[in-house]
């Protein structure tokens, strides 16, 4: 496993990561509040899109320069780390400066160009599969960034398109376990995207979790239905709070079970 270590947090390891925030960065306030919530409940990572690629031009495209200005704002009052997404070469520079992640869409996986310009930079990459991508297109998608030298990939499952519309997307956890073994990249979940369906966050993380997942990326607003965008997949401050307490509950037992797994192996391997 090549787990990523950015400061003191490592992704990959033991420890299991959440991923918090809004699916858009709508105001300093905003963004201000939700980054002070995730972490009093234990999230690592902050979350929020300055540059949002809808799929309608004519719904709101993000705050551009000044999100990632709140972004930076949010993470030295917190000491979260962050990620955003990138959707063109020209704002690479900029969003390095002001987040510690570089997130690729869905609709940007098959992107080469921009993948290729990402492998060039320093910062630690959450590749998102897009909606039409077999796991092999994933994977090699991945190896785009990692050929020009960046080796810090992780891979973000967030839901397939199928012909079931009782969720946005198809959330495919069976990707998990097959991504485990066919690389050593660090595995997040976004059930947020997976489902569409804030009602069943819950049980896909859980689920995620069980499957092997290092992580899971979810969004959060104080109040979803007013949201930008992506309400109905958004949890609100006391769904997040539940949320995590579960997330708390079954990363201690699994790191319970690896542990006796890892001394079972050590026994059975001992002459
Ligand atoms: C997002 O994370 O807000 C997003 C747009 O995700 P995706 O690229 O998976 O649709
Ligand atoms: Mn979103």
């Amino acid at each position: 496993m090549s787990a990523i270590k950015i400061g003191d947090l490592v992704i990959g390891g033991r420890q299991k990561i959440m991923i918090a925030g809004p699916c858009a960065i709508e105001g300093r306030d905003q963004l201000l509040q939700i980054a002070r919530e995730v972490k009093a409940q234990g999230a690592q990572i902050l979350r929020g899109g300055a540059y949002k690629p809808r799929t309608s031009p004519h719904s709101f495209q993000g705050l551009g320069p000044q999100g990632l200005f709140h972004l930076k704002e949010a993470s030295d009052e917190t000491g979260l780390l962050t990620v955003t997404e990138v959707m063109e070469p020209e704002e690479l520079d900029l969003i390095c400066k002001y987040a510690d992640i570089l997130q690729v869409g869905a609709r940007n996986m098959y992107n080469y160009p921009l993948l290729k310009r990402i492998g060039r930079t320093d910062k630690p990459v959450l590749l998102k599969r897009s909606f039409m991508a077999t796991v092999e297109e994933f994977l090699l998608a991945s190896e785009y960034i990692i050929k020009e030298g960046n080796h810090r990939v992780m891979l973000c499952e967030r839901g397939i398109r199928t012909f079931d519309h009782i969720t946005r997307n198809t959330l495919d956890l069976a990707c998990v376990p097959i991504l485990k073994k066919m690389s050593d990249l660090p595995v997040i979940v976004d059930p947020s995207h997976g489902t569409g369906r804030s009602d069943i966050i819950l049980p896909m993380t859980m689920a995620a979790l069980a499957a092997g997942a290092d992580g899971i990326m979810v969004e959060v607003h104080p109040n979803p239905k007013k949201a930008l965008s992506d309400g109905l997949q958004t949890l609100d401050f006391p769904h997040f709070r539940e949320l995590m307490d579960d997330f708390r509950s079954l990363c201690a037992y699994l790191d319970t079970r690896e542990e006796h797994r890892s001394q079972r192996s050590y026994r059975e391997a001992a002459p």
